[in-house]
């Protein structure tokens, strides 16, 4: 899958000291195509979110989008305000399917034309499914900007306005779910509001607008939706904001660097790109284990926390003499050899097994 829209966004607010992964944005390529680009290998392991994960989600929203949504339709009838078998649905997906960028155009038409309906106090749908929103943040996107694609807008009764939220098919009890997927979900949820508020002014809302989202998880029985977790998005607004000048910021640093090499592709220029590796990246970034290769020794390869102990740079057998006594060199191996000897305090009363 390529990296682009609400998920490149979301990987740059995640990380937004990456210029790498901006590289790899600009390419159009998927993550393995380009890895197989820069190393001349194929990508070695499967990459991305798991079949089953995928076809787990795909069933999810089948199911909650059937029979005119009736699954959907039950879990938001309180908070459109509408008796679930009176909701007005309508399906953007199956109305212009495709995924061409004609289809989309289409798709986005038909949205931005409901949303003015919507504006001008016309009738409309309580629940619109998989409608096409773009954004380009005033100008901090590059023309022509980004699609973004809710999976649903629906009208919220208490301000009368539209409200994005991603079904995820997580399945979780009484809403709780892990702090790493909501991080990521929140983060997907403030990108389709910024650009929902884009898409409401081009049409004329003069109303003040807040970022408001929805999350809609799967419950254990079914996979069918809990009722949205509705929450303020403004921390993840202004991290994805952040992220749009960061891809701003490294853009015209490729750009400059292109410039002096004389036009050469960006992956062959990659190590003169700000790399910023983190645990998360294994898990998140098809470059991690050659992005790895570059803090081999290091505190890196103990994880974030170490990283923040004893600083990116530090060399993971001095660190270690450190600790059982060798005499710092500098004032910054003193701190090291003060956080460490600190740290092992604790474990100095644990006694040892023979
Ligand atoms: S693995 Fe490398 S390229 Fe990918 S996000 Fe991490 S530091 Fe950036």
């Amino acid at each position: 899958m390529k990296l682009a829209g609400a998920s490149a966004i979301t990987r740059i607010a995640l990380n937004p000291e990456c210029g790498r992964q901006v590289s790899m944005l600009r390419s159009g390529l998927s993550e393995p195509e380009y890895y197989q680009r820069l190393t001349g290998e194929p990508y070695p392991d499967e990459y991305g979110e798991r079949l089953s994960a995928r076809r787990r989600g795909a069933k999810f929203e089948r199911n909650a989008y059937a029979n005119y949504a009736a699954q959907l339709r039950d879990a938001l009838s309180e908070i459109v305000g509408v008796p679930a078998a009176q909701i007005w649905v309508r399906n953007m997906g199956d109305e212009e399917p495709g995924l061409r960028e004609a289809n989309r155009i289409r798709r986005w038409r038909l949205t931005m034309r409901i949303l003015a309906d919507q504006v001008a106090g016309r009738p409309c749908p309580q629940i619109l499914i998989q409608p096409q929103l773009h954004i380009t943040a005033d100008g901090l996107i590059e023309k022509p900007g980004f699609w973004i694609a809710p999976d649903i807008l629906f009208l919220e009764r208490t301000r009368n306005i539209y409200r994005p939220a991603d079904l995820k098919s997580f399945v979780v009890r009484g809403n709780k779910v892990e702090r790493a997927d909501l991080e990521r979900s929140r983060l997907q949820v403030a990108i389709q509001s910024l650009a929902l508020h884009e898409s409401l002014r081009t049409v004329g809302d003069s109303r003040t607008l807040n970022h408001i989202g929805g999350f809609i998880f799967a419950t254990p029985y079914g996979l069918s939706p809990h009722k949205p977790q509705l929450e303020a998005l403004d921390g993840s607004v202004d991290r994805v904001q952040k992220a749009l000048i960061a891809l701003r910021r490294h853009g015209e640093y490729l750009d400059a660097l292109k410039k002096a090499d004389g036009g050469a592709p960006e992956h062959l220029m990659l190590d003169s790109v700000p790399m910023h590796f983190q645990e998360r990246c294994m898990k998140s970034c098809a470059l991690a284990r050659l992005c790895q290769q570059h803090h081999e020794g290091k505190a890196h390869e103990l994880g974030d926390a170490a990283v923040e102990l004893l600083g990116p740079e530090t060399d993971l057998d001095r660190a270690f003499a450190l600790m059982s006594g060798a005499k710092p060199k500098t004032e910054r191996e003193r701190e090291i050899a003060a956080a460490l000897k600190n740290l092992n305090a604790s474990f100095a009363a644990i006694p040892r097994a023979a």
